[in-house]
């Protein structure tokens, strides 16, 4: 029996690995953490019996503690209870699917406490990577990627560790707003952006994809996970989402990883690596597949995709201002009070305001996410 602990489980990424704790009926649930989804957490608490579980305001745990009275299961909050769900000594892997920069600290703990990590969480590494990746290593923690492209990677990579990677070809579907132009986008309310074409995924997420700042994230995490050079990463827009990510080694061969788009597939994988189980769902169908396009990115348009490679490329904690001032804007986008443009307009803003620092700690990570947030708050 796998013993898992999930934080984010009651979003996109974490009902899906219940899902297939549902489906497999080998995966104990140790612990379950949300933020304010209390009617969502108290069924899943019903139905998976974790020994513990989160959600981040007191208040809020306090009225589940009552209505879960019945049960054998311990209701945590703040950050306190996420760090007690990441080291509990029952768990052997820890699911980080929930949003935001939340994720660092608890990671870092888990990982010290020798756990493995099926990561979703992007903000981790984008904005703790330099911290994390040692940290892991000197622990001999595995960091196994969730997301779909990371895990195509990690899966192309497979058996091939002693040899030289030459590119990484990180997939983009393009986002709903693939091949438009600025005055198009002007135009883009919310209910447009969060239409994405081939994937069901969080609010947060599916506007980063409409941006492509999603693909941007997902290069600078890349860069961490498979320890590459930022110009070894070649972002390729593939509207149809079968080709999930590819790895060219020196002798020019590809190898990528295909399939229906479909999060279970690397999120399963992640927990049973490096075993493959069967998964229910659709199959790629060859015979229909006769269109599989390939094209730039459009970095005029979608610039926000070109500054995270700049944030990279400048390191410290400008990977951070840009993550911050992104999670920001977004937020304040669903909240329609800015419109789709001015998106990688703050996240530049607050790349080039924000203080510089060479190696940030997590505390350093933290104040420059508040600087970036206070920032926009005085601004817009
Ligand atoms: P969702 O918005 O769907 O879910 C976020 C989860 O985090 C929810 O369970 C939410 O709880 C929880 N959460 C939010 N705030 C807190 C808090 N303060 N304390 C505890 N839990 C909290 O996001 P996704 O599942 O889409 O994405 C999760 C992460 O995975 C993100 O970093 C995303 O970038 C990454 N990812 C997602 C993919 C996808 O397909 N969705 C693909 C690859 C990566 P509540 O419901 O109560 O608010």
């Amino acid at each position: 029996m796998k013993k898992i602990a999930i934080l984010g489980s009651t979003g996109s990424i974490g009902t899906q690995t219940l899902e297939i704790v549902r489906e497999q009926k080998d995966i104990v649930v140790t612990a379950l953490a949300a933020g304010r989804n209390t009617t969502l957490l108290e069924a899943q608490i019903r139905e998976f019996s974790p020994k513990i579980a989160a959600l981040w305001e007191e208040e809020a745990a306090a009225s589940l503690r009552e209505s879960v009275k019945d049960l054998p299961v311990q209701i945590v909050s703040g950050m306190e209870g996420l760090l007690e769900i990441a080291t509990m000594p029952d768990t052997e892997i820890l699911v980080t699917a929930i949003v935001g920069m939340l994720g660092i600290r608890p990671t870092i703990a888990a990982i010290e406490a020798g756990k493995t990590i099926a990561l979703a969480n992007k903000e981790t590494l984008v904005t703790a990577g330099h911290i994390i990746m040692p940290l892991a290593k000197q622990n001999h923690v595995p960091i196994l990627p969730v997301d779909s492209e990371h895990s195509a990677i990690f899966q192309s990579l497979h058996g091939e560790r002693e040899n030289k990677i030459q590119k990484i070809l990180l997939t983009a579907s393009g986002g709903p707003f693939r091949g438009k132009k600025e005055a198009e986008l002007a135009q883009m309310q919310v209910e447009d952006a969060l239409k994405h074409p081939n994937w069901s995924m969080g609010k947060k997420i599916t506007i980063d994809s409409a941006t492509m700042v999603n693909k941007g994230l997902e290069v600078m995490e890349a860069k961490w996970l498979f320890d590459v050079e930022l110009d070894q990463i070649q972002v390729v827009v593939h509207p149809q989402s079968i080709v999930h990510s590819m790895v060219e080694y020196e002798d020019g061969a590809v190898i990528a990883q295909l399939g229906t788009p479909d999060m279970r597939l690397p999120i399963q994988y992640a927990l049973y690596y490096p075993k493959r189980r069967n998964l229910s769902g659709k199959r790629l169908d060859f015979y229909q597949l006769s269109n599989l396009t390939f094209e730039k990115p459009d970095l005029e348009t979608f610039w926000g995709l070109g500054l995270a490679f700049e944030a990279m490329k400048r390191g410290g904690n400008i990977p951070t201002a840009y993550n911050a001032a992104n999670e920001k804007a977004v937020a304040l986008f669903l909240e329609k009070k800015i419109s789709f443009l001015e998106i990688p307009k703050i996240i530049h803003t607050c790349m080039e305001q924000c203080e510089f620092v060479a190696h940030p700690n997590v505390t350093e990570i933290l104040e420059t996410e508040a600087e970036a947030y206070a920032l926009i708050e005085s601004r817009w």
